[in-house]
């Protein structure tokens, strides 16, 4: 497969060409051209613009594609987008060659080599759609007789394409509750700390009026979700308005952090002891809203030395009432008391906020520097700066109504979540938020969906046995409700020391490459040996060079999607994606798959059936029992059910949009908790303290989960791993958090170097972009992917710039070049993990550069399940 990037364009734009009139280039499958297979009209002089959604990353950009003759020509941002306002990044704009890709699957294969790895040639066989289909449902048809649960779907990508609801309804009318999505290589820990605290995920700051902006690891000027609205708002706010200030606390000098005002390059892990040491400054000043915390959150609930709330014979928590000096449940309270100690019947009570300010205060500024690493009287400026310009206790009127105004936002993604402990890290992030009032205040941080009965918000069940192979909610992940990706791989190895009381036996992957995705991936090839896999995708990528059948999918330049879109604070749309072209003439999508599986396997009925449920669909827009639909029938369906509008609209424009008004905006989530009446957010998450009891309960009674997690956090001792458990599921964030295992436990001298890892503008996670030959002529560092390195670090180590050197953690080790730059700490070396790929059936360009996944060190995230990306120690020397 030797071919170079030139030769690699040449060859791409001549398949555009030669595909549009008939794929005489490529020999088409004759059993495809049999089955009727479907192209995409053109005339032969026609030149159009055809409006559509990018999917090259997570922000669903509206797109217009420009086709000449039958073959794409240029891709440009759709003006009409109320996300992304006619912008697109270079991924969007050179999405075109993800279609015209000589390395994608032209027609179904089997492997004949039994020898599952994927840097081995699975010796493909083409094989027909038809044999492909019969082999796939006879297995399916004996598991679900037998074993259902033994079968896990994974997708991740593909969920953007064909959307969850599709793929939960196959799983649901299959009979197995494994389907597994990959937020937890994401923001899983992010939005679940934001269930605990406030019942719904999606924050957003509402940046058309914040004026003072701390973003803590969210790189929204290269990849990251709202990137493509962010860069342009912030930018907007900052250069031409000259009227908003933005803080960027990471380790690394992203492309965020460049466009700041300010970088602070905080040591990695540490953000929970920054955010508790503002909390510090903040109270210390009295920059506190005493309202917002008194009406909407439990900060005023008493709390008993067992860490539970006092609480009446009906189970109501209780406050103190200042005017009738009694404790009362908080409808009752006349005068409640915001930071209170109590005696009551001898024992001692104290509000939850005079906890969280007593624990605060304790916290010493010379700790709190040499644990950040950032100098106390920065953190202490900063939380001075942020108090001023909150302006507790102001109120602003927009479209008539009365609002609170409080333009400060704390906000984060990835940077400050991916960690062993990022659920706790992000609650100190939202705390902040708190005392000032932000949430859902004008120019604040706005909230999204928020339900106060959400199951976050209550203490787990602990399932044990686990019912899911990727152990979601059970008693190893308790409030895992974003799937756990990188587990099931580690549960196929070993399902009985999880305690998994049926047998994982087969997989079905959906444009998800999730070997190279998640940490140790040694240990994920593993365990997907295990199992007999199916694999829908575009290319051979390391996941699908591990599959027993592969069969190609259409891009999304080819098939109908009733596309996700990314709201804004101010608008939101419904868009889907219509085929521009089919460059290898593919009879079937993603969707018609399943369909097909479905059918063939006998539970056709069951699937539509659980779609018309997912989707909530019914009376006459919905899918109908015993038919078979093709995508367009589908997506038509979904627009017309979704919209109320004509299907003719949706292929004209390609989205419809709303103006999100001032009451969906500010009123519509946290008001939820405004005042009596009314449940209260968890400043305080008491639902922590019953799910440890839970945990611990478990864990006496079985000795397999004892020894799971002394193996995942490293503690041999019974009495060390109860505390340690006693800090995890800490209602309050603790500067503990600021220590995931290979911080604690990892010798200084050996392993002196923190790892992080970051994404580039120009690739999208382990996907298929180290094939775009643009793409990868633009990237300045395509070809190396450096190691960066501080200079000084660096010249003390000997180490020049361009050099090769291994950086070895714990669990292995990996080659690349130094970067020398001021750009990062001194004890922080840096490695982007799109690069580095090993399929066998890519080509050398697509290989270069280094996969830092192969030494991150795999300590999950007990609360959510995510993966420890950011917290690996590592060595480095020359090679
Ligand atoms: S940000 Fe994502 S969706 Fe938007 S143009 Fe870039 S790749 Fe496409």
């Amino acid at each position: 497969m030797g071919i170079t990037r030139r030769e690699f364009i040449k060859k791409s734009l001549g398949i555009a060409a030669v595909a549009a009139i008939g794929d005489l280039f490529f020999d088409i499958d004759k059993l495809s051209a049999q089955e009727s297979m479907k192209e995409i009209p053109f005339s032969p002089e026609e030149d159009v613009l055809i409006p559509s959604t990018d999917v090259m990353c997570v922000n669903f950009c509206g797109i217009r594609v420009r086709r000449v003759n039958g073959v794409i020509r240029a891709i440009y941002g759709n003006p009409e987008s109320p996300y992304n306002k006619g912008h697109l990044c270079p991924k969007g704009q050179a999405g075109m060659f993800h279609t015209y890709n000589p390395y994608r699957i032209k027609r179904p294969l089997k492997r004949t080599n039994p020898n599952k790895d994927p840097r081995e040639d699975p010796k493909w066989k083409e094989i027909s759609w038809e044999e492909a289909f019969n082999e796939i449902a006879e297995k399916l048809k004996d598991l679900r007789n037998r074993n259902p649960k033994g079968l896990t779907f994974h997708w991740s990508h593909g969920k953007y394409l064909i959307q969850d609801q599709f793929l939960k309804a196959f799983c649901k009318a299959f009979g197995t509750p494994n389907n597994v999505h990959r937020t937890t290589v994401c923001e899983a820990a992010r939005h679940v700390a934001d269930e605990l605290t406030w019942g719904g995920h999606g924050i957003l700051p509402d940046l058309d009026y914040t004026k003072y902006f701390i973003n803590m690891g969210s790189n929204f000027a290269e990849a990251e979700q709202w990137a493509r609205w962010m860069d342009r708002t912030i930018m907007k706010r900052i250069v031409d308005d000259r009227d908003m200030k933005m803080v960027v606390v990471e380790p690394r000098l992203s492309n965020a952090a460049c466009k700041a005002n300010e970088w602070i390059p905080i040591r990695p892990g540490k953000d929970v002891v920054f955010l508790l040491a503002m909390a510090k400054e903040l109270i210390k000043k009295g920059y506190i809203d005493k309202e917002f915390l008194i009406n909407y959150t439990d900060a005023v609930f008493l709390v008993g030395e067992d860490k539970k709330f006092l609480r009446d014979e009906k189970g109501n928590p209780l406050v103190w009432d200042e005017k009738n000096s009694k404790a009362l449940p908080y409808d009752s309270a006349e005068e409640i008391a915001l930071d209170k100690e109590v005696q009551i019947d001898g024992k001692k009570y104290k509000t939850a906020f005079r906890i969280f300010k007593e624990y605060v205060l304790s916290l010493k500024d010379k700790e709190v520097e040499d644990i950040t690493g950032v100098p106390y009287s920065t953190i202490k400026r900063i939380a001075e700066e942020f108090g001023k310009n909150a302006r507790i206790g102001e109120t602003i009127e927009i479209e008539g109504k009365k609002l609170r105004y409080r333009p400060v936002a704390i906000y984060t993604f990835r940077g400050l979540s991916a960690k062993e402990y990022g659920s706790q890290n992000w609650r100190a992030g939202l705390i902040v938020n708190m005392l000032v009032g932000s949430l859902d205040a004008v120019g604040g941080l706005l909230l999204n969906k928020a339900d106060p009965n959400h199951k976050n918000m209550k203490p787990s069940k602990c399932e044990y046995p686990p019912n899911r192979v990727d152990l979601a909610e059970s008693v190893f992940y308790p409030y895992a409700t974003h799937n756990v990706a990188e587990q099931p791989a580690l549960t196929y190895s070993e399902p009985e020391k999880y305690g998994l009381p049926y047998k994982p036996e087969m997989c079905i992957f959906y444009a998800t490459n999730r070997i190279m995705s998640t940490s140790e991936i040694e240990k994920q090839i593993e365990g997907f040996k295990k199992v007999y896999s199916v694999n829908i995708n575009v290319v051979l990528d390391e996941t699908a060079q591990m599959a027993d059948i592969v069969l190609p999918d259409k891009t999304y330049l080819e098939d109908w999607h009733y596309s996700p879109t990314r709201e804004t604070p101010d608008s939101s749309h419904k868009a889907i994606r219509q085929p521009i072209v089919n460059a290898y003439n593919l009879r079937y999508g993603a969707l018609e798959i399943l369909f097909e599986i479905a059918k063939r396997a006998g539970f056709l009925d069951e699937f539509i059936e659980e779609i018309n449920k997912e989707w909530k669909l019914g009376g006459e827009k919905k899918f109908e029992k015993g038919k078979m639909y093709n995508s367009e029938e589908a997506v038509k369906i979904l627009w017309e059910a979704g919209t109320g509008k004509p299907f003719d609209y949706a292929i004209k424009n390609g989205l419809i949009a709303k103006k999100i008004d001032v009451k969906e905006r500010y009123l519509s989530n946290a008001e939820k908790y405004n005042g009596k009446g009314k449940p209260k957010m968890h400043f305080y998450a008491e639902q922590l303290v019953f799910t440890k009891e839970k945990v611990f309960e478990i864990m006496d009674k079985n000795e397999n989960v004892k020894k799971v997690f002394m193996e995942w956090y490293e503690e041999n001792d019974e009495k060390e791993l109860k505390k340690l458990l006693e800090i995890k599921f800490s209602p309050l964030p603790l500067k503990e958090h600021a220590f995931p295992t290979p911080h604690r436990k990892r010798n200084e001298k050996e392993y002196p170097f923190y790892l992080i890892t970051y994404k580039r503008m120009y690739r999208n996670q382990t996907d298929t972009h180290a094939l775009n030959p643009i793409l990868n002529e633009i990237a300045h560092d395509a070809d190396t992917n450096y190691v960066l390195i501080n200079t000084k670090t660096a010249h003390k180590l000997g180490i020049k710039d361009e050099d090769w050197v291994y950086v070895e953690s714990k669990v292995g080790k990996v080659k690349g070049i130094a970067k020398l730059t001021e750009g990062i700490r001194p004890d922080t070396v840096a490695i982007s993990y799109h690069y580095g790929r090993f399929s066998s059936a890519f080509p050398d360009f697509a290989k270069k550069g280094t996969m830092p996944n192969l030494i991150i060190e795999l300590h999950p995230d007990i609360i959510s399940g995510h993966n420890s990306f950011n917290d690996t120690k590592v060595k480095i020397y020359k090679t």
